[in-house]
């Protein structure tokens, strides 16, 4: 038996377990999915996976909860576990947070104060977990467009047993999400783009993967479809 875990300290976390053990059931693979809010719990994964919800309550949980934040780095960056971060998710992965109203980069590891005594732009950046050298941008598509569903080719994030059609699509629902701002390592691999609704010319990275990381700016978990839960339980675990 393989256990996978889905941090359980805020968030759509509930809706991803259920999605894991679907996905499992499907591929005839023998995992127990648990939910994880301690290191102890955290020590018994094989894979996590970081669900959506607000990064910032999230990391403040993560933060206040006994060696959680530390034990959540050292999973993802030092023992190298697999990890999928979903919206909120993919921003706690990530390497540093671009804020587009005021076009300022805070990579992580940043006090929250400046030299200047200054609030950096984003204090969420102080307890990024990191792993995914990307640089993300929060709440990307503003009001007008808080919550849509796009279309993406399910073949670009790779192939499980169960899924056999290559023109196959995933209608992706986003909610207040972050985009891929920048990569920063040539290893990250673009999965998914997006058009930019404010700039039809331009395309956002929606998707990507690094090694055994993978993040995603969508909530793969809010539909009946299993299928990328099926595609990560077959690529990295
Ligand atoms: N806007 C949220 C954040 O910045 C993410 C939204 C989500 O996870 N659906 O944390």
């Amino acid at each position: 038996t393989q256990t996978v875990g889905v941090l359980a300290l805020q968030g759509a976390f509930a809706e991803h377990c259920r999605h894991l053990e679907k996905a499992a059931a499907k591929l005839h693979k023998d995992v127990e999915v648990i939910e994880v809010r301690t290191p102890t719990e955290l020590e018994k994964c094989e894979g996590l996976v970081i669900p959506g919800g607000e990064s910032t309550a999230i990391s403040l949980v993560a933060q206040r909860s006994a060696g959680m934040l530390d034990a959540l780095r050292k999973f993802v960056t030092v023992d190298k576990k697999p990890t999928w971060g979903t919206c909120a998710g993919l921003i706690l992965i990530s390497s540093g947070i671009y804020d587009h109203k005021t076009e300022k980069q805070t990579l992580a590891g940043t006090p929250e104060i400046d030299a200047h005594g200054n609030k950096v732009a984003d204090q969420t950046v102080s307890a990024l977990f990191g792993g995914l050298d990307v640089v993300v941008s929060r709440n990307y598509f503003g009001r007008q467009l808080g919550s849509f569903i796009a279309p993406l080719k399910l073949s670009n994030f790779g192939v499980s047993s169960t899924i056999t059609d290559k023109e196959a699509v995933f209608d992706a629902v986003f909610i207040r999400a972050p985009v891929v701002f920048k990569t920063l390592n040539d290893d990250v691999k673009v999965l998914a783009e997006v058009e930019d609704p404010s700039d039809p010319t331009k395309k956002l990275i929606v998707a990507v993967e690094q090694g055994h990381m993978m993040g995603t700016s969508f909530h793969p978990e809010l539909s009946d479809d299993t299928r990328i839960h099926e595609i990560w339980l077959s690529k990295f675990l």
